[in-house]
């Protein structure tokens, strides 16, 4: 007989690992507190949203509006949103991911468009690329070296810091790309807490390739996933919160949903893992995991949306990457993108003749919940817009800046180790960003996917 699994969150890595748990021959069903699938990476049809269900929605995934031009009640009375998707937030999908979901949802991969950049850079009074090829040639010893490296190395460089690296090898392009290209890994900025491992080995599972955007929003790859698992068997249960996963003897055994019990071989939590006490009782875990889990930081950001009337026809489908120095934020320097793929009409993210630019700048949780902080990173994002559109302001429509502290769900540190995959817990297992899997955000809830399947036992 087939084993029944149950899958608490239909998030990208809670409906990733749906698919290929189904794949392994197990009877998927997954619950989703919300309406919809795609957790944080959700979009929103602005046309269907008030400004009261808008904020809710936000506040459910920890982010909230700190700033707009005007104010969010005058975009919402002059209809400003009206056919406007928009994500949580700044979203882009790293390079090599792609590649394993098409291998995971096949043929459904065909429902889905992506739209690809390299990243560029404003340099003095034009743009070009934020490594060019000769700097990749000038670099080219230390590329092969990290292509070739084994986990082995990856491993003894875990514990080596990104600012001991820059001392050690930060000569030239090297130290620019050094400064930069770490904290846009882990988003974070403090390059004391960025582990050299961790954003090598996240480079090489990313092929050193550009980032890509879906069309129609970043939902759209989630809602293929659901439709792959559907068609294969699968359930998802919308509206469906679990309130409890019951455990005996420290062993799951099932969960509880509008006070019915339901019971499965094994349960897989997609939830942010430090809400995992919320619905599982803590006495059932060691209280050294206990602690530790109520302990792990996520990472934040203030996000823009900038909705622009005209646009230099250059800057369509390009993604610009910025560092803003001496901001006086943890790690003094805020690294961050621009992004115009989804000002290109093609992407169906804004109403017609207009344009949707978004962007971020990194930011800690604390940070992004201090309002002198984030007006100091607001204006580095317009700062950094401005270089790149200097008469942006006499273009813009409206815009809105989404601070979040929950971007990801667990940050990449150092000293802040993301739990395993199996917890202490005989027969349950946490997926999603806030585990021990390759990347961060995205790409860490699809990997964390692909080890469940590997580590859970065959289905019959
Ligand atoms: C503003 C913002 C910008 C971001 N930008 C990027 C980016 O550019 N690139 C990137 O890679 N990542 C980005 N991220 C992170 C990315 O969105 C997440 O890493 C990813 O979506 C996490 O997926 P997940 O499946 O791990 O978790 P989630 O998406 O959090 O899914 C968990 C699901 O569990 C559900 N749930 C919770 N409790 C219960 C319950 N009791 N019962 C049933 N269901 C429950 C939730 O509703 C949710 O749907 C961003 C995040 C934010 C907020």
């Amino acid at each position: 007989m087939k084993k029944k699994i149950c899958i608490i969150g239909a998030g990208i890595g809670g409906l990733t690992a749906g698919a290929l748990l189904i794949q392994k021959g197990y009877l998927v069903d997954i619950f989703e507190k919300e309406t919809t699938v795609g957790g944080r990476a959700v979009s929103i049809g602005m046309s269907s949203q008030t400004i009261d269900s808008y904020k809710q929605l936000l506040n459910r995934f920890n982010t909230f509006i700190a700033f707009s031009e005007p104010p969010l009640e005058e975009i919402f009375a002059k209809k400003m949103f009206e056919e406007y998707t928009l994500d949580l937030g700044f979203h882009m999908i790293g390079g090599g991911i792609i590649q394993k979901l098409k291998n995971i949802i096949m043929d459904y991969y065909q429902n889905i468009t992506i739209y690809e950049s390299r990243l560029f850079e404003q340099k003095n009074n034009h743009f070009g690329y934020f490594v060019t090829t000769i700097d990749k040639l000038s670099m080219l010893p230390n590329i092969l070296r990290l292509l070739l490296s084994g986990e082995k190395t990856m491993k003894e460089l875990d514990l080596i810091s990104i600012t001991e690296t820059i001392k050690k090898y930060g000569k030239g392009k090297m130290k620019n790309v050094l400064e930069v290209n770490p904290r846009l890994i882990s988003t974070i900025n403090n390059l004391d807490l960025i582990s050299t491992g961790e954003v090598f080995r996240t480079q090489k599972d990313m092929k050193l390739r550009g980032v890509n955007y879906p069309k129609d929003g970043v939902l759209k790859i989630s809602q293929t996933i659901a439709a792959y698992i559907e068609k294969n068997g699968g359930k998802i249960h919308l509206n469906s919160p679990v309130t409890k996963i019951i455990i005996n003897n420290k062993r799951a055994e099932g969960v509880i949903l509008n006070d019915k019990k339901y019971f499965y071989d094994s349960i897989v939590s997609n939830i942010l893992v430090q809400k995992l006490f919320t619905i599982a009782d803590e006495h059932q875990f060691p209280d050294e995991y206990v602690t530790m889990i109520k302990g792990l930081e996520g990472t934040g950001s203030l996000c823009a949306y900038y909705s622009l009337k005209k646009i230099d026809q250059r800057l369509l489908g390009k993604t610009f990457i910025f560092i803003e120095r001496d901001l006086g934020v943890d790690g003094n320097d805020a690294a961050g993108m621009i992004d115009f793929i989804s000002a290109k009409a093609e992407t169906g993210l804004s109403a017609p003749s207009q344009y949707l630019v978004q962007a971020y700048v990194i930011c800690t949780p604390k940070e992004a919940r201090d309002k002198n902080i984030l007006n100091k990173l607001k204006k580095a994002l317009d700062k950094n817009l401005e270089r790149i559109i200097p008469d942006f302001h006499s273009q813009l429509q409206w815009a809105i800046y989404p601070a979040t502290w929950h971007l990801d769900g667990v940050a990449k540190t150092i000293d802040n180790i993301k739990p395993d995959i199996q917890t202490p817990v005989e027969n349950l297992y946490m997926i999603g960003d806030c585990v021990k899997a390759p990347g961060i955000g995205i790409n860490c809830a699809i990997n964390s996917a692909q080890i469940i399947q590997k580590i859970i036992p065959i289905s019959d």
